[in-house]
């Protein structure tokens, strides 16, 4: 635990461990309601001091924070990997998407400023002050270790907030190593606080309910980003949900397929599945379902999975045994239901994989509404594809979800490609195009995806305060 300014053992401890080998790597402080209350008293503490520095000073803070990130790159890229399982290539891209959002921050910090408005009376004018909300609470999961951190804690210490954050119990140690990092680049005692735990429901609660929390920020499922929001709205607390998906990807007539194949394959794939935005259900224009399926499913054979220290490894394990348990289910209705089976489909074992959780990466034909997978966020490498006909019949089938995060769209016509962008009701989507994230864009989702922006102009809005003064002159 890291609260204020000093590092805390605490008495008990949990386990963390290599989801790849199943090695056990450390054992992390098992916080007590009193740390959290201590950190919750030591972010209150500070905030006044903080919330008075110029924007310059906090600025050059996050820029210091930037460089030292980018300085540790090969380090916690390795530390991501044997914590979290990635490969290392995408570990090492996660650190450089994390460390973008400190510098991202460092520059906007100066751009937030108020606004004067015209009154109708001639002595009356309104000045409008944009100020930090005060004590920020932040609750970050495992698929994405340190850019969900440096995501929530950069634009957060821009705007003036001090922040308690918990991250996920299955990885502690890049939190760590990034709570490391920014105590390395100066931030003063108190105004960045850690709590680790592997019971998070009583630092939810604490989180929802102390006084001098301000705004919660979560990332993490929609199941629990349900119970907390309730909880935050019984003390009117300002909240920021990014939660789970169900991610459309739609490959239109005259796309081509194997084009659309390679990329929605490479975006399927990342990160062993596990990401909010993986596309959840692919639907292929019914005259080039077949060259499309070819492709993935030849592709997908190619996939190397192992220990993603290991260069060759294009594809990681799954976090723990919860999931590869959840991905059968999946495959067994799916496939009870009518699905085609058309690569992998199973756990993968032997001596590479038998103490960590893989799941082969996999490939189902032919998906139905009637199945799991059609609603249910899969979280894991399985590549649900199905036909379509009509762009009116893509439209409603993409859009029949609770979810609304992120949708794909394969089209070379751009009046084609405008009208789904119109009518798809996600928060993010990408034509031709599988990455469309960038620290200086906003992302986030509609429904059941959450609420608030992160990144780009946006995601500084979420930690400050609007107050109007009306004056006479
Ligand atoms: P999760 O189970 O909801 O956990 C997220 C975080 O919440 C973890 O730190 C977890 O702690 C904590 N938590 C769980 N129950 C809690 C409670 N009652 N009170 C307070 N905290 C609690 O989700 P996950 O499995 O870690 O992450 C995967 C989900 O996150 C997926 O649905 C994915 O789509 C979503 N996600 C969304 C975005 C986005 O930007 N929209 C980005 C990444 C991931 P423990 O680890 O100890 O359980």
């Amino acid at each position: 635990m890291y609260i204020n300014g000093s590092w805390r053992e605490g008495d008990a401890h949990f386990a963390v461990h290599n989801p790849a080998t199943g090695e056990l790597l450390a054992q992390v402080a098992e916080s007590t309601p009193e740390d959290v209350k201590a950190a919750i008293a030591a972010a209150d503490a500070a905030f006044n001091h903080w919330s008075e520095t110029t924007v310059y000073e906090r600025s050059a803070l996050l820029y210091k924070a930037y460089e030292l990130m980018l300085a540790e790159k090969q380090e916690l890229a390795h530390l991501m990997t044997t914590e979290q399982g990635k490969p290392l290539r995408a570990a090492l891209n996660e650190v450089q998407y994390a460390a973008d959002f400190l510098l991202w921050f460092a520059e906007e910090a100066k751009r937030v400023g108020g606004r004067n408005i015209p009154s109708v009376r001639a002595e009356q004018r309104f000045m409008v002050l944009q100020q930090p909300v005060g004590v920020v609470a932040a609750i970050t999961p495992w698929n994405y270790p340190i850019s969900m951190l440096t995501r929530k804690l950069a634009p957060a210490l821009a705007a003036g907030c001090t922040v308690v954050l918990k991250p996920a119990e299955s990885t502690p140690l890049c939190a760590i190593a990034v709570f490391k990092l920014l105590e390395k680049a100066g931030f003063p005692a108190g105004v960045i606080n850690l709590v680790t735990t592997s019971t998070p429901a009583f630092v939810g609660e604490l989180f929802c309910t102390d006084k001098r929390i301000k705004k919660l920020t979560f990332t993490g499922s929609t199941w629990v980003g349900k119970h907390l929001n309730s909880l935050a709205a019984q003390h009117m607390k300002r909240v920021s949900m990014e939660l789970g998906g169900h991610a459309p990807a739609i490959v239109c007539a005259d796309a081509d397929p194997h084009h659309a194949a390679k990329g929605l394959g490479l975006v399927k794939f990342l990160n062993a599945g596990q990401a909010c935005i993986s596309p959840n259900r692919i639907f292929v224009h019914r005259s080039i379902y077949v060259s499309f399926l070819e492709t993935m499913v030849d592709r997908t054979k190619k996939l190397i999975a192992g220990n993603g220290l290991q260069t060759e490894i294009s594809i990681g394990p799954l976090i723990n045994e919860a999931a590869v348990i959840k991905l059968e289910r999946q495959v067994e209705d799916a496939v009870a239901k009518g699905a085609r089976l058309l690569c992998g489909g199973k756990r993968l074992t032997g001596p590479t994989f038998d103490a960590g959780h893989f799941f082969a990466p996999t490939v189902l034909a032919d998906v139905t509404e009637q199945m799991d997978i059609y609603y249910e966020e899969t979280f894991g490498p399985i590549a649900a594809v199905l036909a379509f006909d009509t762009e009116e019949e893509v439209t409603q089938r993409a859009n029949d979800t609770d979810y609304g995060l992120a949708a794909y769209i394969y089209t070379q016509q751009f009046s084609l490609a405008h009208r789904l962008m119109e009518k798809l009701n996600f928060g993010i989507i990408g034509i031709n195009d599988i990455n469309p994230t960038s620290a200086a864009a906003p992302f986030g989702g509609m429904n059941a995806s959450g609420l608030g922006r992160e990144g780009a102009e946006e995601g500084i809005q979420e930690y400050l305060e609007t107050k109007l003064c009306g004056y006479l002159i």
